[in-house]
């Protein structure tokens, strides 16, 4: 490709509201524009990108064995009434009317529309497994669309879906995918990290996700400084403690405490360590019909994790509840306990179970219990409610956990029969039972790939593209295209290397060397020849974007370099 006649509209602006390197420099560098609110163009070397990328996923998915289809992106709301889906997407999911008055959503994500599929056309377990895939737009009316490709509200997906006759043969799916999802995360030169995940809104178990290790991410992993042990935090696990505090041993009493109402302030009162006290958190659930208060009693010493407690009472949100709402049912704010309590929903976590010698709230202005034994709390549910810390130990090995950052470019998960039960997807089994489909499901944010590899890859100058996703892999730049001699060689070298299959373009341009030079660092081609005055000498450089190296090579040597470099 030519520059000159390439559209890669470069500029020194940076969108508004830009805070990240992939937002900054995939906008200047001309790769997207946005449209609105979450909305996004791709522009010639954007699509290439993108491209690529997809490219790479249909190979591996090809070998892997996985079929492509191409679903309507508009589908019926029927499914996903169906499903039951209509209302937990709630206002994510873009609804609209037809000239009919037929009502249509946007697709989100595809499993109704793929179980609609098979259903009634796959009906012997002879004909499975099948694991369909497509790469695809989807529309989720995000409620903060940001960070540009990150968290657009149109962006583009990878989603498969299988469909098996056992869980066995799910499980060994399951394990494929991950291979492959691995395959395809190395080919595009990124560093990552496969994690334990909840499984959110969809529902189903074993689901991992796949995440890109980046500061920006805007997940926070826990991972094990000794084993391979990974969780996002909104699932991590931990083991049990191991230096437990020195109790203080005191007999069951009410105590007077007055104004004492943070953990520390009662620690301090007590000198007990926060291990030995019962914190309360109050968070409104908020369900798909109305909502209600719940208490959430987890140790002093740890935080709650939002997302588990979210799950443990199968809400939709948790909302933080204020002080005024507690007062109304009659609680008071700074001394909440567990025992004798019926104003409210309780949950506690697995750690309090049967904990003894414990500090809590008495239900009464200014009072505690002291030497509490929870072992009486036995019509209470319990639940893992305890965001994991760094320094807690690994479940799995004696190594202690960390946190990092991620970005979810992948999600597989072990649906089961999630959609196929109420959907009525079902299939004759060997006795010529009819029994619903048992299903995993497969997703990759192709878009937001994009965006991950310059998260993981830039510097100040701008992108810096790995070799797989580099848009081109060399920018031949003549400084000065007057010099009919160096013109002549360029156009040589392109041709060169044209035919030897690397993607290249030529700066043509009849512009400044150093505005040629930062659009080639702000765009971010691994290889940038520059053909200058050192040609007196037949020499030229090259410039290695990743490490802003700049070799000077024979100019008889250049496309072997390259070949070399390129690899
Ligand atoms: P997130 O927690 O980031 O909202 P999700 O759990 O909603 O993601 P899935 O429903 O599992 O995501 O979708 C599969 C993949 O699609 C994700 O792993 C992610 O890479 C990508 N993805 C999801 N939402 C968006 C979005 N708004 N913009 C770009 N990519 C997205
Ligand atoms: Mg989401």
């Amino acid at each position: 490709m030519r520059f000159s006649k390439a559209y890669i509209p470069t500029t020194k602006e940076s969108p508004k509201d830009a805070l990240l390197p992939s937002h900054i420099y995939l906008s200047r560098g001309g790769f997207v524009t946005q449209v609105a609110s979450g909305l996004y163009n791709f522009l010639p070397l954007g699509k290439r990108v993108l491209r690529k990328i997809e490219t790479i996923i249909n190979e591996e998915m090809d070998r892997a064995g996985a079929l492509e289809v191409d679903l309507s992106f508009v589908t019926p709301a029927e499914l996903w009434q169906e499903s039951g889906r209509i209302e937990k997407f709630g206002k994510e999911l873009l609804r609209f009317h037809d000239r009919k008055d037929n009502l249509f959503v946007l697709g989100p994500t595809h499993e109704e529309m793929m179980v609609s599929i098979v259903r009634n056309r796959v009906t012997s377990y002879k004909q499975l497994p099948i694991n369909l895939y497509q790469i695809k737009t989807k529309f989720r009316d995000e409620a903060r669309p940001r960070f540009g490709l990150m968290r657009g509200r149109e962006f583009v997906m990878k989603d498969g879906y299988s469909f098996h006759s056992s869980t066995e043969d799910l499980d060994r799916e399951f394990d494929a995918m991950e291979a492959s999802y691995k395959r395809i995360l190395e080919r595009l030169g990124l560093d990552f990290r496969i994690v334990e995940a909840d499984s959110g809104a969809i529902g189903g178990t074993g689901s991992k996700e796949l995440m890109v290790l980046a500061q920006s991410g805007e997940d926070t992993l826990a991972v094990c400084d000794t084993c391979e042990y990974g969780a996002n935090v909104e699932a991590a696990r931990r083991a049990p403690c191991s230096n437990i505090p020195e109790a203080h041993g005191a007999d069951f009493a009410r105590f007077k405490t007055p104004n004492v109402k943070s953990i520390d302030d009662l620690s301090q009162f007590f000198k007990v360590d926060p291990y030995y006290t019962l914190k309360a958190v109050i968070k409104r659930a908020m369900y798909i019909e109305g909502s209600e208060l719940v208490c959430f009693f987890i140790r002093g010493c740890d935080e709650l994790q939002e997302v588990k407690a979210r799950n443990s009472v199968g809400a939709i949100d948790l909302v933080d509840a204020g002080e005024a709402e507690l007062v109304e049912i009659g609680l008071i704010p700074g001394f909440i306990g567990p025992l004798d309590q019926d104003k409210i929903r309780l949950v506690m976590d697995n750690d309090t179970k049967n904990a003894t010698t414990m500090i809590c709230g008495a239900n009464e202005l200014d009072y505690h219990f002291v030497g509490v034994d929870l072992g009486v709390m036995n019509d209470v549910v319990f639940a893992d409610l305890v965001e994991v810390q760094e320094g807690d130990g690994c479940p799995h090995c004696n190594g202690k956990l960390l946190h990092t950052k991620g970005i979810e470019v992948g999600h597989i998960f072990k649906l089961g029969t999630t959609y196929s039960a109420p959907l009525r997807a079902e299939y004759l089994d060997e006795n010529g039972r009819s029994t619903p489909f048992i299903m995993g499901t497969y997703g990759m944010g192709v878009s937001r790939l994009v965006a991950a590899v310059i998260e993981q890859h830039h510097d100040e100058k701008g992108c810096i593209w790995t070799s797989a996703t580099a848009p081109y892999m060399v920018d031949i730049m003549i400084s000065n295209i007057k010099e009919e001699a160096h013109v002549a060689y360029a156009e040589a070298l392109y041709s060169s290397l044209e035919k030897a299959g690397i993607e290249t373009i030529l700066d043509d341009r009849k512009e400044r060397f150093g505005f040629k030079m930062s659009d080639a660092e702000l765009i971010g081609f691994p290889f940038t020849v520059i053909i200058g005055k050192e040609m007196e000498n037949n020499q030229v450089q090259i410039m290695i974007r990743n490490t802003r190296e700049m070799l000077t090579v024979n100019a008889n040597e250049v496309l072997s370099k390259l070949k070399e470099l390129v690899g």
